[in-house]
Protein backbone atom coordinates (compact mmCIF):
# COMPACT_ATOMS: atom_id res chain seq x y z
CA UNK A 1 0.00 0.00 0.00
CA UNK A 2 1.52 3.24 -0.65
CA UNK A 3 1.60 5.90 2.27
CA UNK A 4 1.21 9.12 2.24
CA UNK A 5 2.05 10.07 5.59
CA UNK A 6 0.10 13.22 6.46
CA UNK A 7 0.45 12.99 9.90
CA UNK A 8 -3.28 14.66 10.24
CA UNK A 9 -3.68 12.41 13.63
CA UNK A 10 -1.14 10.31 15.79
CA UNK A 11 -1.59 6.95 17.49
CA UNK A 12 0.81 6.77 20.35
CA UNK A 13 2.06 3.83 23.04
CA UNK A 14 3.09 5.05 26.32
CA UNK A 15 5.48 2.25 27.47
CA UNK A 16 8.73 2.76 25.76
CA UNK A 17 7.64 6.27 23.54
CA UNK A 18 6.58 8.56 26.68
CA UNK A 19 8.21 6.73 29.28
CA UNK A 20 10.77 4.31 29.83
CA UNK A 21 9.04 1.79 31.26
CA UNK A 22 7.03 0.84 34.31
CA UNK A 23 8.81 3.31 36.49
CA UNK A 24 6.84 5.66 34.30
CA UNK A 25 9.67 8.79 34.44
CA UNK A 26 9.53 10.62 31.32
CA UNK A 27 11.87 9.89 28.01
CA UNK A 28 14.07 13.05 27.11
CA UNK A 29 12.34 15.19 24.95
CA UNK A 30 8.76 13.19 24.94
CA UNK A 31 6.89 15.81 26.95
CA UNK A 32 8.05 19.05 25.39
CA UNK A 33 6.83 17.02 21.70
CA UNK A 34 3.24 16.05 23.31
CA UNK A 35 3.45 18.99 24.30
CA UNK A 36 3.24 21.34 21.01
CA UNK A 37 1.27 18.73 19.18
CA UNK A 38 -1.63 19.54 21.50
CA UNK A 39 -0.96 23.05 20.98
CA UNK A 40 -1.10 22.78 17.82
CA UNK A 41 -4.94 21.44 18.11
CA UNK A 42 -3.32 18.07 16.34
CA UNK A 43 -5.66 15.22 17.16
CA UNK A 44 -3.66 12.00 19.03
CA UNK A 45 -4.67 9.40 21.62
CA UNK A 46 -2.50 6.95 23.52
CA UNK A 47 -3.18 3.00 22.44
CA UNK A 48 -2.24 1.56 25.64
CA UNK A 49 -2.10 -2.61 26.38
CA UNK A 50 -0.79 -1.22 29.66
CA UNK A 51 -3.06 -4.00 32.26
CA UNK A 52 -1.34 -3.20 35.93
CA UNK A 53 -2.98 0.55 36.29
CA UNK A 54 -6.87 2.06 36.30
CA UNK A 55 -7.23 4.15 33.63
CA UNK A 56 -7.05 7.42 36.00
CA UNK A 57 -4.02 6.20 37.63
CA UNK A 58 -2.45 5.87 34.52
CA UNK A 59 -3.47 9.20 33.37
CA UNK A 60 -2.59 10.59 36.51
CA UNK A 61 0.72 9.17 36.35
CA UNK A 62 1.74 10.70 32.97
CA UNK A 63 0.42 13.95 34.72
CA UNK A 64 2.25 13.66 37.03
CA UNK A 65 5.53 13.33 34.64
CA UNK A 66 4.40 16.37 33.05
CA UNK A 67 2.20 15.46 30.16
CA UNK A 68 -0.66 17.16 28.85
CA UNK A 69 -3.05 14.24 29.00
CA UNK A 70 -6.70 13.83 30.23
CA UNK A 71 -8.50 10.21 30.07
CA UNK A 72 -10.35 11.19 26.60
CA UNK A 73 -6.92 10.77 25.59
CA UNK A 74 -6.51 7.23 26.84
CA UNK A 75 -8.05 4.05 24.03
CA UNK A 76 -6.59 1.07 26.36
CA UNK A 77 -6.94 -2.43 26.32
CA UNK A 78 -8.23 -3.02 29.80
CA UNK A 79 -11.29 -1.02 29.02
CA UNK A 80 -11.46 -2.60 26.05
CA UNK A 81 -11.52 -6.09 27.56
CA UNK A 82 -14.12 -4.62 30.37
CA UNK A 83 -16.64 -3.42 27.26
CA UNK A 84 -15.93 -7.35 25.85
CA UNK A 85 -17.37 -8.92 29.05
CA UNK A 86 -20.12 -6.58 29.99
CA UNK A 87 -21.38 -6.63 26.19
CA UNK A 88 -21.61 -10.19 26.68
CA UNK A 89 -23.11 -10.56 30.09
CA UNK A 90 -19.56 -12.54 31.15
CA UNK A 91 -20.04 -11.61 35.18
CA UNK A 92 -17.97 -14.19 37.40
CA UNK A 93 -14.27 -14.01 35.92
CA UNK A 94 -10.89 -15.25 36.63
CA UNK A 95 -8.88 -12.32 36.71
CA UNK A 96 -4.98 -13.67 35.88
CA UNK A 97 -3.82 -10.39 35.87
CA UNK A 98 -2.12 -7.90 39.00
CA UNK A 99 -3.94 -8.31 42.60
CA UNK A 100 -3.84 -4.48 42.41
CA UNK A 101 -6.58 -4.64 39.87
CA UNK A 102 -8.88 -6.74 41.79
CA UNK A 103 -10.81 -4.17 43.01
CA UNK A 104 -10.97 -2.41 39.66
CA UNK A 105 -13.11 -5.13 38.23
CA UNK A 106 -15.28 -5.54 41.07
CA UNK A 107 -16.16 -1.95 41.40
CA UNK A 108 -17.28 -2.67 37.25
CA UNK A 109 -19.52 -5.26 38.68
CA UNK A 110 -17.37 -8.28 38.33
CA UNK A 111 -17.63 -11.07 40.78
CA UNK A 112 -13.88 -12.63 41.15
CA UNK A 113 -13.62 -16.37 41.09
CA UNK A 114 -10.58 -18.67 41.96
CA UNK A 115 -12.31 -21.89 41.06
CA UNK A 116 -16.06 -23.16 40.61
CA UNK A 117 -18.06 -21.28 37.92
CA UNK A 118 -16.51 -18.85 35.83
CA UNK A 119 -17.29 -18.05 32.74
CA UNK A 120 -14.58 -15.72 31.04
CA UNK A 121 -10.59 -15.92 32.51
CA UNK A 122 -8.77 -12.82 31.76
CA UNK A 123 -5.23 -12.36 31.38
CA UNK A 124 -3.09 -9.42 31.92
CA UNK A 125 0.43 -8.70 32.78
CA UNK A 126 1.22 -10.11 35.63
CA UNK A 127 4.57 -10.66 37.01
CA UNK A 128 3.81 -12.33 39.82
CA UNK A 129 1.84 -15.46 38.33
CA UNK A 130 2.67 -18.28 38.61
CA UNK A 131 1.88 -22.12 36.93
CA UNK A 132 -0.07 -23.10 39.77
CA UNK A 133 -2.43 -19.99 38.79
CA UNK A 134 -2.79 -20.80 35.63
CA UNK A 135 -3.81 -24.68 37.11
CA UNK A 136 -6.70 -22.89 38.45
CA UNK A 137 -8.22 -22.14 35.50
CA UNK A 138 -7.65 -25.46 33.40
CA UNK A 139 -11.13 -26.82 35.17
CA UNK A 140 -13.15 -23.52 33.80
CA UNK A 141 -11.54 -23.51 29.72
CA UNK A 142 -12.24 -27.69 30.05
CA UNK A 143 -15.33 -28.14 31.55
CA UNK A 144 -17.03 -24.92 31.47
CA UNK A 145 -16.49 -23.73 28.17
CA UNK A 146 -14.92 -20.03 29.80
CA UNK A 147 -13.76 -17.77 27.46
CA UNK A 148 -9.97 -16.64 27.65
CA UNK A 149 -9.97 -12.95 27.15
CA UNK A 150 -6.66 -11.40 26.81
CA UNK A 151 -6.05 -7.86 27.42
CA UNK A 152 -3.09 -7.92 25.16
CA UNK A 153 -0.68 -10.95 23.71
CA UNK A 154 2.53 -9.21 24.10
CA UNK A 155 4.99 -11.78 24.80
CA UNK A 156 6.78 -10.36 27.53
CA UNK A 157 6.54 -7.04 29.12
CA UNK A 158 9.20 -4.76 31.20
CA UNK A 159 8.86 -4.22 34.78
CA UNK A 160 9.29 -1.98 37.51
CA UNK A 161 13.16 -2.64 37.18
CA UNK A 162 13.33 -3.18 33.42
CA UNK A 163 13.19 -6.42 33.50
CA UNK A 164 11.91 -8.85 31.04
CA UNK A 165 8.98 -10.88 32.44
CA UNK A 166 6.78 -13.19 30.69
CA UNK A 167 3.34 -11.40 29.72
CA UNK A 168 -0.20 -12.52 28.58
CA UNK A 169 0.90 -13.68 25.30
CA UNK A 170 2.81 -16.30 26.54
CA UNK A 171 0.19 -16.90 28.94
CA UNK A 172 -2.84 -17.22 26.56
CA UNK A 173 -0.38 -19.47 24.20
CA UNK A 174 -0.60 -22.09 27.46
CA UNK A 175 -4.53 -21.53 27.93
CA UNK A 176 -5.28 -22.25 24.20
CA UNK A 177 -2.76 -24.92 23.95
CA UNK A 178 -5.18 -27.16 26.23
CA UNK A 179 -8.21 -27.00 23.61
CA UNK A 180 -11.05 -25.38 25.59
CA UNK A 181 -14.58 -24.65 24.15
CA UNK A 182 -14.89 -21.04 25.03
CA UNK A 183 -13.70 -17.78 22.52
CA UNK A 184 -10.07 -17.21 22.69
CA UNK A 185 -9.63 -13.24 22.11
CA UNK A 186 -7.50 -10.31 21.92
CA UNK A 187 -8.81 -6.86 22.71
CA UNK A 188 -5.13 -5.34 22.87
CA UNK A 189 -2.07 -4.52 20.44
CA UNK A 190 -1.71 -6.09 17.93
CA UNK A 191 -5.50 -7.25 17.89
CA UNK A 192 -7.45 -4.80 15.18
CA UNK A 193 -9.87 -3.73 17.87
CA UNK A 194 -8.16 -1.18 19.82
CA UNK A 195 -6.65 0.45 16.74
CA UNK A 196 -10.19 0.49 14.84
CA UNK A 197 -11.37 2.37 18.59
CA UNK A 198 -8.28 4.36 18.55
CA UNK A 199 -8.98 5.73 14.96
CA UNK A 200 -12.73 6.76 15.84
CA UNK A 201 -11.61 8.65 18.67
CA UNK A 202 -9.37 10.89 16.84
CA UNK A 203 -11.46 11.29 13.98
CA UNK A 204 -9.33 11.10 10.87
CA UNK A 205 -8.78 8.07 8.54
CA UNK A 206 -6.30 5.41 8.48
CA UNK A 207 -4.37 6.81 5.52
CA UNK A 208 -3.71 9.90 7.57
CA UNK A 209 -2.73 8.09 10.78
CA UNK A 210 0.94 7.92 11.68
CA UNK A 211 1.25 5.16 14.58
CA UNK A 212 4.11 5.32 16.83
CA UNK A 213 5.76 2.51 19.14
CA UNK A 214 8.82 0.64 20.55
CA UNK A 215 7.53 -2.64 19.38
CA UNK A 216 7.23 -3.28 16.15
CA UNK A 217 6.31 -6.89 16.30
CA UNK A 218 3.44 -6.54 18.26
CA UNK A 219 2.27 -3.21 17.66
CA UNK A 220 3.40 -1.71 14.38
CA UNK A 221 2.23 -4.35 11.81
CA UNK A 222 -1.05 -4.01 12.71
CA UNK A 223 -1.16 -0.36 12.23
CA UNK A 224 0.69 -0.69 8.68
CA UNK A 225 -1.71 -3.18 7.59
CA UNK A 226 -4.74 -0.76 8.57
CA UNK A 227 -3.02 1.87 6.38
CA UNK A 228 -1.17 4.04 8.93
CA UNK A 229 1.87 5.20 8.35
CA UNK A 230 4.45 3.33 11.17
CA UNK A 231 7.02 4.91 13.38
CA UNK A 232 9.71 2.72 15.53
CA UNK A 233 11.11 4.43 18.31
CA UNK A 234 14.31 3.16 19.86
CA UNK A 235 13.69 4.32 23.37
CA UNK A 236 12.28 0.97 25.00
CA UNK A 237 12.13 -2.65 24.74
CA UNK A 238 14.41 -2.56 21.34
CA UNK A 239 17.67 -0.58 21.35
CA UNK A 240 18.53 -1.26 18.29
CA UNK A 241 16.84 -2.71 15.16
CA UNK A 242 17.70 -6.15 14.80
CA UNK A 243 14.39 -7.01 15.41
CA UNK A 244 13.53 -6.14 12.15
CA UNK A 245 15.31 -9.65 10.84
CA UNK A 246 11.95 -11.58 12.49
CA UNK A 247 9.85 -9.45 10.21
CA UNK A 248 8.86 -9.67 6.59
CA UNK A 249 10.49 -6.91 4.81
CA UNK A 250 6.77 -5.43 4.03
CA UNK A 251 6.04 -5.33 7.63
CA UNK A 252 8.71 -3.00 8.68
CA UNK A 253 7.91 0.16 9.65
CA UNK A 254 7.94 3.44 7.50
CA UNK A 255 10.18 5.56 10.14
CA UNK A 256 12.69 4.19 12.48
CA UNK A 257 14.19 6.87 15.13
CA UNK A 258 15.74 7.15 18.20
CA UNK A 259 13.12 8.52 19.89
CA UNK A 260 9.86 10.92 19.73
CA UNK A 261 11.72 14.06 19.80
CA UNK A 262 13.40 13.07 16.59
CA UNK A 263 10.07 12.70 14.73
CA UNK A 264 8.56 15.69 13.41
CA UNK A 265 4.98 16.55 14.60
CA UNK A 266 2.08 16.80 11.67
CA UNK A 267 3.40 17.32 8.25
CA UNK A 268 0.99 20.02 7.93
CA UNK A 269 2.60 22.15 10.05
CA UNK A 270 6.18 21.24 9.53
MG1 LIG B 1 5.61 0.06 24.27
Amino acid sequence: MKKTDLRRGFLIDIEGVLVRDKRYEPIAGAVPWLTALREAGTPFCLVSNNTTHRPAELIGDLVAAGFPVTEDHLVGALDLGRRWLQERGRQRIMWLGTAGLAGYWAEMGFELVTGGACEAVVLGANAELTVGDLDQALGAVLEQGADVVCLHRNPFFLDAEGQRRLGPGAWAAALEAVGGTGAVITVGKPSEKIYNEAIKRIGVAPTEALFISDDPVNDLVTAGQLGMTTAFVLSGKHPDHEILGSLAEENWPDIICNSLADLEGPADCS
